[in-house]
């Protein structure tokens, strides 16, 4: 079954075309500036006007966390229920980071859970983060193996929460990681900065939500950067990427290394570190829906990321995607934010927030908006060019976007679990109308009509860091 786009503007990383689509077979045939009726390849093809539209390709996250068991909470979106979401809101791809497995667990033991979470559930295309530890050489071993026989050639590593690796086993991971071009993704915080803020406001009874981001101050972010730059660089420029960057400091901290000529890093930021501002701990309550790690952080933080990506410093946009209920989970930290799970919706929400505060605001071009949310994490992930681009080939992944409809932010629109969104009430520009998975309308007029089970299981291959 052959399909004809036509009418519509495409828009890549290279700039903004008046271009028709064939699609087959779930690939990209061809673009053209036009393929009409007549066209032998277009010979019996469903047609979809784009006339007005943008079409995009599919955007990719590569940072969610899809039921995730974080020990004293479930994140309420499974791998069905949060591909839904994304593909709602545009994203035909993502990869998700497993939660940490049963202490003293070998990396193959998330890989097999995290298989029989998503296989058959997700309706987008999906892959894994692989997650260490432990850095012993049977961990080592095993991720090496990982990356080769099930195509997890990134994998993530803490330098905080119980889980988290010391410098030496940074120093292991790493110089394996170089030598098997395997990509660390870090969660960058200074474990010991944290604790002591931690420990000594719930002895002081300082534990409401505006606590929480005086606990996580930058320099936790900015340090943790700085020595897993520093000690990347001393194994030999092993390939790092800095998950959720969200301070001026830490990325001041990527650009120095940056500066300095290291090659293989890279940094992530999300919409949140981008749009929301720390004084919403202030209320206690709404403060809940934002307690995540690292915390939200100041004007003069979101200004610096915004400019980061106006002149291309740093690499992608995802979203850490991680919900839990408001009215339920998230009230475990009412009288103490230290007991509250970490971690908030937005899988949906991305692509709109980028084009609506993004684009529309002047802040960055539409083919930027495209290199941040599709291109370069495709990228990244070692998926392109079957995903993240509109070229022959290419999986037929396609977001046909309204430019000028206006709506409002509101939970009743999403298609998550959660029964929050951080943007509530949020004016938006733009909304995304038929999304295409390899071919299949999985989205029309902004309502999910795909199947359980239509996304793929992806082996990635090396990811461009690397
Ligand atoms: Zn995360």
């Amino acid at each position: 079954m052959k399909t004809r786009i036509f009418g519509g503007t495409v828009v890549t990383e290279q700039g903004v075309f008046r271009k028709d689509i064939l699609i087959g077979d779930g690939r990209i045939l061809k673009t053209a500036e036009t393929i009409d009726e007549n066209d032998p390849d277009a010979a019996g093809a469903e047609e979809i006007n784009a006339a007005g539209k943008l079409i995009l390709p599919g955007a990719v996250d590569i940072h969610t966390h899809m039921d995730l068991d974080v020990g004293i909470a479930r994140a309420i979106d499974d791998f069905y229920s949060g591909t839904v979401a994304a593909a709602c809101g545009g994203t035909t791809a993502i990869v998700d980071h497993m939660a940490f497995g049963p202490k003293g667990c070998s990396p193959w033991h998330q890989v097999k859970e995290y298989h029989r979470l998503a296989d058959g559930n997700a309706v987008v295309d999906y892959g894994f983060h692989g997650v260490l530890q432990s850095a012993d050489s049977a961990a080592l071993d095993d991720m090496a193996e990982i990356a080769r026989t099930e195509g997890i050639t990134s994998f993530k590593v803490y330098m905080t929460y119980d889980g988290r690796l010391d410098d030496l086993e940074l120093m292991r991971v790493l110089e394996r990681a170089g030598k098997e071009h395997i990509l660390i993704c870090a969660h960058c915080e200074n474990h010991g900065i944290v604790t002591f803020f931690r420990e000594k406001f719930v002895r002081e009874g300082k534990t409401e939500t505006r606590w929480h981001p005086v606990s996580r101050p930058a320099e936790a972010e900015a340090e943790a950067v700085s020595r897993l730059l520093a000690l990347a660089r001393a194994a030999g420029e092993a390939p790092v990427y800095i998950v959720h960057l969200s301070s001026r400091r830490g990325l001041e901290e990527f650009r120095r290394a940056k500066k300095a000529g290291q090659e293989h890093i890279g940094a992530e930021t999300c919409p949140q570190y981008l749009l929301l501002d720390e004084k919403l701990y202030n209320d206690p309550q709404e403060g809940l829906k934002a307690v995540m790690a690292p915390p939200l952080r100041r004007q003069a933080d979101r200004d610096a990321l915004w400019q980061a990506l106006a002149e291309n410093e740093t690499d992608t946009v995802a979203t850490d995607h991680c919900p839990f209920t408001f009215a339920g989970q998230k009230q475990q930290g009412a009288e103490d934010f230290t007991k509250c799970p970490s971690g908030a919706p937005g899988v949906e929400e991305r692509l709109i927030l980028l084009y609506s505060e993004g684009v529309v605001k002047g802040r960055i071009t539409l083919p930027q908006m495209v290199k941040y949310a599709c291109t370069n994490p495709a990228r990244v992930a070692g998926l392109y060019p079957r995903k993240g681009t509109v070229e022959t080939g290419a999986d037929a992944d396609l977001v046909l976007l309204d430019p000028e409809k206006e709506w409002t932010m509101t939970t009743g629109r999403l298609h998550g679990k959660a029964d929050y969104t951080c943007y509530e009430g949020m004016k938006i520009r733009g909304a995304v109308e038929r999304v295409i998975l390899r071919g299949k309308t999985i989205v029309l007029n902004g309502n999910y009509i795909g199947t359980r089970g239509d996304g793929l299981y992806l082996r990635r291959g090396t990811s461009s860091l690397a």
